[in-house]
């Protein structure tokens, strides 16, 4: 097209040349990209540059290009103004010249130049329809402009700058390919992890969390060499290309500076605002050929961090066996969930006083046809991983309230089902209603009061408005609310007045150090005495020895749960006195 332009420009305006040069925004260079007649020879003849001040700057391409305006000599010979271009025009036998700036958004993208071997070729027609044709020229520039800006922007992360998880896997593949002394060396792949992240983000907003972001991105840009990659491969993710590195102790080395040298905290409003980290490492040619693998490789890493809850972790085998493993299993869980095959068992609560049953906890059960029984330890992180959690969580809902409705036609009535809600699924908008939805439907409003639902402690430190705006929403309509595993989260009772909460349970950890370990039956005591000073019950969890059971008996506890009384069981084994 812009060939066309001058060529058209060229034949009909009877010039001699008509060339096109484009400002290359990081060296300010006016560089050419078309042209017509003897254009491109003069151009390479006379560089010229925004901010360039020699002798060869000084034609009239370069003074249109630093003053930003037209610029029409129709008899060189006497304009002092373009004296600089004399000389090679008198060699092309150029007598006028008109200059105009391409402009895009305000800016001088590329400055457009038609030569002349005639004096006065550019009278007030000539230079209208000449500027016709130059602003059609920067339209045909802003075009190119917006398609190198989506190209940039499939390639980058618009909120750090830096690269994307495409660009980084292409970083990877080039750095791992090749010969000569890239054979020697190993290239470490780091894939970073801000772990608070969704906190800072639920305690503070977006706004301030993508800060965060920013700021970690500046702080690796500054601190990589060269030759390293830095890029924002997922949410809260860094993905860091270390190249051309002598051992795996080197390696290690830079990876522990790094990590060591991170910083732990912004400034926000004053306000100090921690930063966690974790990372997993994979390394070529060790671990992987491709950037695929190597990037998947060192998030496998991370995982397995995570799990072990160590700061760092490189990839070994056996996390890829682990990973296959659990592939296996989510499939197998996806089609256990969606044909009914989890089962949902019953463990009695009971008064501490009278040992009378109030309730029960529902647990999910699940036998595998390969594995036999599977563990929650192992299924539900799964299904949380995964959102299979939410799909089994309404499930439960729904298999409870018929089990209460076919307990009460035993005449079993006024005991309540508590059920297990996960982290994960609280932040997802609407599951109060999706829940009373289900009961609903069932037919089973009336039970809504005996419908318990299990919030971690932990869970309730995350809050956010949003989740304190479900839990409300079905407080109203009568559902209770426990705080499950209370004093592994280390928040104060009186933080959760804030919550319409109706009773806490002491995690099986403190009362397992019962009656023997002291520090544990302060604590126990103490939450007791604290949470009915708010007018909270309280339930012990994981109760297994009479021993136990005396001192919550001495310490007046309201509830108690454990196998001292009964096991999860399935609901037609379930008993009524304990
Ligand atoms: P949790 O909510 O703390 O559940 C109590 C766990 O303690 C259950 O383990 C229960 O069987 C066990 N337990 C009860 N009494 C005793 C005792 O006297 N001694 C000992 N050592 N353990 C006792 P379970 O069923 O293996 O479940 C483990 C965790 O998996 C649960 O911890 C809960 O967080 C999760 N989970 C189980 N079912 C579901 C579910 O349907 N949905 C969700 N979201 N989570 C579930
Ligand atoms: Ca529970
Ligand atoms: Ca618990």
């Amino acid at each position: 097209m812009f060939h066309e332009a001058c060529r058209i420009a060229v034949e009909h305006g009877f010039y001699h040349a008509a060339g096109i040069r484009r400002v290359n925004k990081t060296t300010g260079e006016a560089v050419f990209v078309a042209g017509a007649g003897p254009a491109e020879e003069i151009a390479a003849r006379m560089p010229i540059t925004l901010s360039g001040s020699d002798e060869k700057n000084h034609g009239p391409t370069g003074l249109a290009l630093r003053e930003g305006r037209q610029v029409i000599v129709n008899q060189l010979s006497t304009d002092p103004g373009t004296r600089a271009f004399l000389d090679v025009a008198g060699e092309y036998g150029i007598q006028s010249v008109a200059a105009f700036p391409l402009v895009i958004n305000n800016d001088i993208a590329g400055i457009m130049t038609f030569y002349s071997r005639d004096p006065g070729a550019f009278d007030e027609d000539e230079v209208a329809l000449l500027e016709e044709l130059a602003a059609d020229t920067s339209l045909g520039l802003n075009y190119i402009a917006k398609d190198q800006q989506l190209a940039y922007l499939s390639f980058h992360d618009a909120l750090t700058d830096l690269p994307n998880r495409a660009l980084a896997l292409d970083r990877i593949n080039q750095a791992t390919s090749g010969y000569g002394y890239r054979t020697i060396r190993i290239t470490g792949i780091v894939v970073l992890s801000i772990e608070n992240y969704r906190k800072i983000t639920n305690a503070y907003g977006t706004a301030t969390a993508d800060k965060v972001l920013r700021e970690v991105a500046t702080f690796l840009i500054q601190i990589l060499r060269d030759g390293d990659t830095v890029a924002r491969i997922d949410a809260h993710d860094f993905g860091i290309v270390l190249t051309g590195v002598f051992s795996v102790n080197d390696l290690n080395m830079v990876v522990q500076k790094l990590l060591d040298s991170l910083p732990g905290a912004i400034m926000y409003r004053g306000e100090e605002l921690v930063i966690n980290y974790r990372a997993g490492i994979s390394i070529h040619p060790r671990d992987g050929k491709d950037g695929g693998e190597l990037l998947r490789r060192a998030g496998l890493a991370l995982t397995g961090a995570r799990k072990i809850e160590q700061p760092f972790r490189y990839y070994t085998k056996d996390l890829e066996d682990q990973n296959s493993r659990e592939y296996a299993l989510e499939k197998d869980l996806r089609d256990a969930v969606n044909n009914n095959e989890l089962e949902l068992y019953y463990q009695p609560i009971i008064t501490v006083r009278d040992r009378e049953l109030v309730g029960f906890e529902a647990l999910s059960r699940w036998q595998n046809s390969r594995l036999g029984w599977v563990p929650p330890a192992e299924f539900i992180p799964i299904a949380e991983n995964t959102g299979l959690i939410e799909s089994i969580c309404y499930w439960s809902v729904e298999k409870a309230v018929r089990q209460l409705q076919h307990w009460e036609k035993d005449g079993i009535k006024d005991i309540y089902v508590a059920i297990n809600i996960s982290p994960y699924q609280l932040r997802s908008k609407g599951i109060a209603n999706r829940i009373l939805e289900i009961i609903h439907k069932a037919g089973a409003d009336r039970f809504r009061e005996q419908i318990v639902l299990e919030i971690t402690e932990s869970m309730l430190m995350e809050h956010s408005d949003s989740v304190i705006a479900e839990l409300n929403i079905l407080q109203d309509k009568g559902l209770k609310l426990f705080v499950d595993d209370f004093g592994t989260g280390y928040s104060s009772l009186s933080y959760l007045r804030r919550f319409p909460v109706d009773t806490v349970k002491i995690d099986s950890e403190f009362i397992n150090g019962l009656p023997h370990d002291h520090e544990a039956e302060a604590l126990v005591k103490g939450i007791i005495g604290m949470a009915h000073g708010i007018g909270l019950e309280v339930v012990a969890e994981g109760v297994e020895t009479e021993e136990q059971y005396a001192v919550l008996c001495e310490l007046g506890c309201d509830l108690a749960q454990g196998y001292l009384f009964s096991r999860a069981v399935p609901p037609e084994e379930v008993a009524l006195s304990y």
